[in-house]
């Protein structure tokens, strides 16, 4: 079997199993199973594939530029795929919060046994943010996997590399050869896959409450139904510029289905950037700089969640929805989807910095953080093919197609 196949295969098998175990094993044997079998065969996979995220970004930039041996290119990459990011995120926000006001699940939910709120999180100014890209220190910013810096170390390291000339060969035969390595360790990682999925999905579903869940029907479908429609958005925005969508959506679908899965669009960034070269056909420079950069920065699931959510929120408890609380959450939003991490349950800390900025209760978190997994791994999807996505349309837009 392919491993896209078998990727697929453990996601459904997962899901029944989970189903099965939620329903037939009581309580304590479900949190039995999950805390020494699920969880730990889950998280076994969750940190091998991470442990080849940063090796595989590093490496695979500092190769794309020490051969297109270009900056410019890089530079215009970056303002492309910036323009692409910002614009597609305002239309993941129109459909976010546009669904939210045509199904209302605020007036489905009542109140009753409401959690206390958690801690507000402030966003970081935009200066401080462009400021804290510049690593001072390139090793820390390895160590601490912060992408963005990554890719900013790399960039001067390979732009420099290519300045010193002939002495810079020694590197970049290590970096190359560092590079074949870690491509090998992922392709055997990533044989591990189907049980690191099957494991991860079923202890999902095998360890939601039912109840919750039942309560919030509309609050999950609403999300995951927008996160469809975004996802149709995509298909049609690469049919018009001529991306090809069917061959994107088939060369794709094994990283949607590990992002789905892992809900962390960092761990299936090894995935996305081998898919990218090897069934899309992305040329390598491309691929290799825009995979890491849409994986730090772009999130249309994210931008879908808070504007959904803030509006459910505030139907919850009556807030009046004036057309300054739309402008303050789709804002506030906009902003909070380029800076949310790309691991599981990132979206619901972000929640209060929105929440916060337009002045809704912040209570409304601890009813939602109960289904939060059941919509993560949609949101990551969504978040993935976003990514992806603008990368295609990208390739396109530089005529390399
Ligand atoms: N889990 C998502 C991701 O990794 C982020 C989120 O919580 O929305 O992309």
């Amino acid at each position: 079997m392919k491993l896209s196949t078998q990727i697929f295969v453990a996601l459904i098998t997962g899901i029944i199993a989970g189903f099965i175990i939620n329903l037939t094993m009581a309580t304590d044997s479900v949190a039995w199973l999950d805390q020494n079998v699920l969880t730990p065969v889950g998280q076994v996979f969750l940190r091998l594939i991470q442990f080849v995220v940063v090796p595989i970004v590093f490496t695979s930039l500092i190769i794309g530029l020490t051969s297109v041996k270009s900056s410019a290119q890089m530079a215009r990459y970056s303002a492309k795929l910036v323009s692409l990011y910002v614009a597609t995120a305002i239309v993941a926000l129109f459909i976010g919060m546009g669904m939210s006001a045509i199904l209302q699940p605020g007036e489905t939910v009542s109140l009753a046994g409401i959690g206390s709120a958690p801690e507000a999180t402030e966003s970081p100014s935009l200066i401080n943010w462009l400021v804290s890209l510049v690593p001072i220190n390139p090793f820390e910013a390895l160590s601490t996997a912060n992408l963005l810096q990554i890719i900013f170390a790399a960039l001067l390291i390979g732009i420099a590399s290519n300045l010193v000339g002939d002495q810079s060969k020694p590197f970049v035969s290590f970096i190359q050869s560092l590079h074949s390595i870690i491509e090998k360790i992922i392709s055997i990682v990533l044989r591990a896959a189907p049980i690191g999925i099957f494991a991860l999905i079923a202890s999902v579903i095998a360890t939601q409450g039912l109840d919750l869940v039942a309560q919030l029907a509309l609050y999950v479908i609403g999300l995951i139904a927008a996160i469809f429609v975004m996802i149709g958005f995509y298909y049609l925005a690469l049919l018009v510029f001529g991306a090809k969508p069917n061959h994107f959506f088939r060369s794709f679908s094994p990283a949607f289905f590990l992002a789905f899965g892992t809900a962390s669009s960092n761990a299936t960034l090894p995935l996305s950037m081998e898919n990218a070269e090897k069934r899309y056909g992305m040329p390598k420079d491309l691929a290799s700089f825009s995979i890491p950069f849409g994986t730090a920065l772009k999130r249309d699931g994210a931008a879908i969640l808070q504007g959904f959510n803030a509006l459910f929120v505030a139907q919850l408890f009556g807030v009046d929805i004036t057309l300054s609380l739309i402008v303050t959450v789709f804002v506030s939003a906009l902003i909070v989807s380029f800076s949310t991490a790309g691991v599981p349950g990132a979206g619901i800390i972000m929640m209060t910095t929105v929440l916060g900025a337009a002045g809704l209760p912040l209570e409304g978190i601890a009813l939602v953080a109960g289904v939060d997994r059941l919509s993560d791994g949609f949101r990551t999807a969504l978040n993935v093919v976003g990514n992806t996505s603008n990368a295609a349309l990208l390739q396109r837009w530089e005529k390399r197609q």
